[in-house]
């Protein structure tokens, strides 16, 4: 059975067909949706969440997506949960690039990545839609906007590095979403964004999971193969992945035993598995079966 879902934004095609039906992720986890509907385009394989069971792009201009994961809305709520995630962030590219850089973060929410590269770069666009960050971010005196299409309309100075973390998997249009980034670059500009891995390994190996990874929130599933294919339709080159596996094995054993996330750091087999880990997070990587994806692409006419 085929489904209508607008066009698919990797092959542009319009059939799609089901791809998973079951529980989702409403918000944070032990809110569910019952009976939610995931799709694969017919032709290349892209998998989306059926419009209907989608978050509505409102809910990220006022409080309603961070209220849905139990997440404060505040500047220094957001600190408090953000400000470690920036360290893996920086670990991805080379950071000393960005002396006298111009920089833009899309979706930097209450700023703490740009915190990070402030002192390096010449100058710091924040986009942003969630108006509780916005007062922040002007007193830190970043260059805000409230949308790629705000800032676009007020053509702004074109950038030499652009930033985009955990946000393609949310916008309505990703191949337009990243068209309007590589437009506000310039000739040479680095585009960085990152992304929750399909392929993570966990997906295939428990149900439980399956149903904690997709989420109402998240419109767009990619893989390498998928997140390159829109990138280079979006016109950048040069194009890299490099998969993430952010847990340590105990992670996987806990959903295996008790069908749930995993709540602390420390190891539940009662030794110490950091060697273990390191093997572990490397081997998944490399065969792109770890849980992020971090892609870098660049702008040449
Ligand atoms: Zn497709």
């Amino acid at each position: 059975m085929m489904f209508k879902n607008g066009n698919c934004p990797c092959c542009g095609k319009e059939e799609w067909r089901p791809f998973f039906q079951g529980a989702i992720r409403n918000g944070a986890y032990g809110s569910a949706i019952k009976n939610a509907l995931v799709l694969c385009c017919s032709d290349c394989g892209l998998i989306r969440m059926d419009e209907r069971f989608c978050e509505p792009p409102e809910s990220y201009i006022n409080t309603v997506y961070r209220d849905s994961l139990n997440q404060s809305n505040s500047p220094s709520g957001f600190y408090t949960k953000h400000d470690e995630i920036q360290l893996e962030r920086l670990n991805m590219f080379q950071v000393n690039k960005l002396r006298g850089a111009r920089v833009v973060d899309i979706g930097c929410a209450a700023g703490s990545f740009l915190d990070y590269i402030s002192g390096l770069a010449d100058s710091c666009v924040a986009i942003e839609p969630a108006l509780s960050y916005h007062e922040s971010l002007k007193n830190k005196k970043f260059e805000l906007y409230e949308s790629l299409d705000s800032a676009i309309e007020k053509s702004i100075q074109p950038v030499t590095h652009a930033f985009c973390f955990s946000v393609i998997e949310h916008v309505k249009n990703p191949l337009e979403f990243l068209q309007q980034i590589y437009s506000l670059m310039q000739e040479k500009a680095q585009l960085i964004i990152s992304t929750p891995n399909l392929n993570d390994f966990m997906i295939d190996l428990s149900l439980e999971y399956k149903s904690f990874f997709f989420r109402k929130a998240h419109r767009w599933y990619f893989n390498n193969d998928s997140i390159m294919k829109l990138a280079e339709r979006a016109g950048f080159k040069n194009i890299e992945v490099k998969c993430y596996h952010r847990f340590g094995i105990s992670n996987m054993i806990n959903w295996m035993q008790y069908s749930e996330p995993y709540k602390n750091d420390k190891s539940n087999l009662g030794f110490d598995t950091k060697f273990i880990d390191i093997v572990w997070q490397k081997n998944l990587e490399q065969s792109y079966r770890g849980d992020y994806l971090y892609i870098t692409m660049e702008k040449y006419k």
